[in-house]
């Protein structure tokens, strides 16, 4: 259900027709603002809000009672004053209802159930293939949600949103997937097609985006207002957040710095160019090393194991137990790993860098491997005072992210029509 009759987000907005000027749209203002106010500094008493806001006591009961009876905001206890009278204070009911994030991956889809607190109520993850075709691959993804949300126990509102973090260049605005090169779609109206099937609002982004909010709204980015979050995967994207706002650019596709040239003859990309900064600094490249030295007869024990089927763990497994090859194609990843994060400090002068990856890529040896390059190749003072650090979230941010671009929408005002 839409608590607004309109809804706007600055992370994903345009979803909606907006409001034109009137009274609808300032109690909708109003409403959002309430709500916000107890979604995040709860338990809070109607006097406060009332102060804190401007709004009336008579206009933020109302509001307030339109919240309690669609299930968003429940009354607990009693709260303290010094004149003897007790507020009812007033808190978010995590329980309202279930929102789903979703992580399209090149080779796997991973689901996060979670109330609309972001706290986790159910997972699941199953395996796709890019030759299975987009139809095929939007069906098993829409049958996970479904089963997923029937899963959890019920709630008043039931699913309230799904938000969706995919391999590719986004238009944000109207979710539609433009070109994901390693899943090789083309222009894909992802967001139509799920919320046809779906019947609630579903957001689509960028999964470095939907990473970097993930990290901001609830991982190591919170407080933090600028932020580059790198998500290093079979590619890699990058979600950018200048003045704590998500940066994406003039159509939505900034942050493709994965395919930052690096090296003018280098492997050739899935996007045509060649040595992308993705061909030397993945997991696919670390892979790729590791295959060349078998191929080359060096001794390693994961010869024992067809290249093509070795995985990024089974790397970092490998490089734990000593082998010498493993360390090699790991720590030659976090050269250029570190070689690219170089570049993103010098261009943006973060506070923070995150880095969200698989397990074996972002391996202490690989981020190591990658500071040693930022403090030599970093304009000094510069690089010396960036904090580097593995993504809080996990393998989670993506999902995670997707969740708080459907919370984003909940809380964000109304779009204003000009
Ligand atoms: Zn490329």
């Amino acid at each position: 259900m839409n608590i607004k009759s309109s809804r706007h987000s600055a992370e994903n907005s345009h979803h909606s027709t907006p409001t034109t000027g009137n009274q609808g749209l300032v109690k909708d203002l109003n409403k959002a603002i309430v709500l916000n106010m107890v979604w995040r500094s709860g338990p809070i008493s109607r006097a406060d809000i009332s102060r804190a806001s401007g709004l009336n006591r008579t206009t933020v009961s109302s509001l307030v009672d339109e919240l309690i009876a669609g299930g968003y905001v429940t009354e607990v206890g009693m709260g303290e004053s010094a004149l003897g009278r007790k507020p009812i204070m007033l808190k978010p009911n995590p329980q309202v209802g279930v929102i789903i994030g979703v992580e399209l991956g090149v080779n796997f889809v991973r689901l996060i159930a979670s109330d609309i607190m972001a706290n986790v109520v159910a997972r699941s993850e199953l395996a796709i293939h890019p030759d299975d075709g987009v139809d095929a691959i939007v069906e098993s993804m829409v049958n996970a949600i479904k089963s997923t949300a029937a899963s959890v126990p019920p709630t008043l509102q039931g699913l309230i949103g799904v938000g969706v973090g995919v391999p590719g260049l986004v238009r944000a605005n109207s979710g539609v997937l433009a070109f994901a090169p390693n899943l090789r779609w083309k222009d894909v109206s992802l967001r139509a097609m799920m919320e046809n099937q779906l019947g609630v609002p579903v957001f689509v982004d960028n999964e470095a985006n939907a990473g970097a909010i993930g990290e901001k709204w609830f991982g190591a980015g919170v407080g933090v207002q600028n932020m580059v979050y790198l998500s290093v995967g079979i590619g890699i994207g990058v979600g950018i957040v200048i003045n704590g706002e998500l940066y994406r650019g003039s159509m939505g596709y900034a942050g493709e710095m994965g395919h930052f040239t690096i090296q003018p003859d280098g492997p050739e990309c899935g996007c045509g160019n060649r040595g992308c900064w993705e061909t030397l600094a993945s997991e696919r490249a670390a892979l790729g090393r590791a295959a060349q030295a078998i191929r080359d007869g060096r001794p390693t024990i994961l010869a024992r194991r067809a290249s093509e089927r070795l995985t990024v763990d089974e790397l970092a497994k490998a490089c734990s137990d000593g082998d010498e090859v493993s360390r090699r194609a790991l720590a030659e990843t976090g050269k250029y790993l570190g070689i690219g994060i170089a570049g993103l400090i010098n261009t943006f002068n973060p506070d923070l860098v995150i880095v969200g990856s698989t397990v074996g890529c972002c391996s202490q040896l690989v981020l190591d491997e990658a500071e040693k390059e930022i403090r030599a190749r970093g304009l000094t003072q510069l690089a010396g005072e960036v904090r580097v650090v593995q993504a809080a979230l996990g393998q989670d941010a993506c999902a995670i992210g997707g969740i708080s671009l459907v919370l984003n929408d909940l809380l964000s005002l109304p779009k204003i029509a000009l």
